[in-house]
């Protein structure tokens, strides 16, 4: 077999794993919502894309805008019709490249609430976007404060060309099992702060490749694997 067909056969086959995995998770925390595999492909090439296109992934998730502009732009993956996910920070003088997203991640400060504000109106469209929260209160996290929250949903509404779909958080890095659980809690409140403010807030983005299973028990819409799909990256 060819190194990139060996390459997609593993992906599928740890897809699969992390769908069964989804699955059972979903059904222990006793969710009736389906839950959405966003496949992390920052530090991996267009062939990550196609692997995991090919193992029935149609989300995709990447952190930098540059990176993720030259994978969309790859040849290879123009029959590649998948969602791209900005989910990593976004600098405000990027906002008009955060369109050629399907749902930013990472709305995390009042200033580039204003700017993709601004550049979805001059494109004369919306932008769908989730509030990432700081639950943990890590001061190398970004995010909106959980205390902060209330007062950022209700200035969210006058941002008209925003769709706030939802939150979006990161757990602290190997974490116990008890701390998750209060992260993931604190994010899925986050979520009903954002809806009850009058946002469509639906969506609930949390769970990497250490902690997705839980998140899922925890009510996760949507789950961002990297390196459990595709490796460690280099
Ligand atoms: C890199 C990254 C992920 C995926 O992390 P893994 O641990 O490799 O699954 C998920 N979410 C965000 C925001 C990331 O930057």
């Amino acid at each position: 077999m060819p190194i990139s067909d060996r390459f997609a056969a593993a992906v599928a086959g740890r897809v699969t794993e992390a769908r069964q995995r989804i699955e059972s998770a979903r059904a222990r925390g006793g969710w009736p919502h389906p839950v959405v595999l966003v496949a992390v492909t920052k530090m991996h090439g267009p062939d990550a894309v196609a692997a995991a296109f090919g193992a029935g992934v149609r989300d995709v998730g990447e952190n930098r805008v540059q990176e993720a502009e030259t994978k969309m732009a790859d040849v290879a993956l123009s029959d590649v019709p998948v969602r791209w996910h900005l989910i990593g920070h976004l600098q405000r003088n990027k906002a008009k490249a955060a369109l050629a997203f399907d749902v930013v991640h990472s709305l995390d400060s009042d200033r580039l609430a204003s700017a993709l504000d601004t550049a979805a109106g001059d494109a004369g469209r919306s932008l769908d976007v989730l509030v990432q929260v700081n639950v943990s209160g890590e001061s190398q996290k970004g995010g909106v404060a959980l205390a902060d929250l209330p007062a950022f949903s209700d200035r969210l509404h006058g941002h008209g060309h925003l769709r706030v779909l939802g939150a979006m958080t990161m757990a602290p890095y190997e974490a116990s099992e008890r701390v998750l659980r209060t992260v993931f809690a604190g994010a899925r409140s986050a979520r009903e702060t954002l809806h009850a403010s009058g946002h469509p807030a639906t969506l609930l983005s949390m769970g990497m490749s250490g902690d997705y299973e839980i998140a899922v028990e925890e009510g996760a819409t949507h789950v961002r694997l990297g390196t459990t799909l595709f490796g460690e990256r280099v």
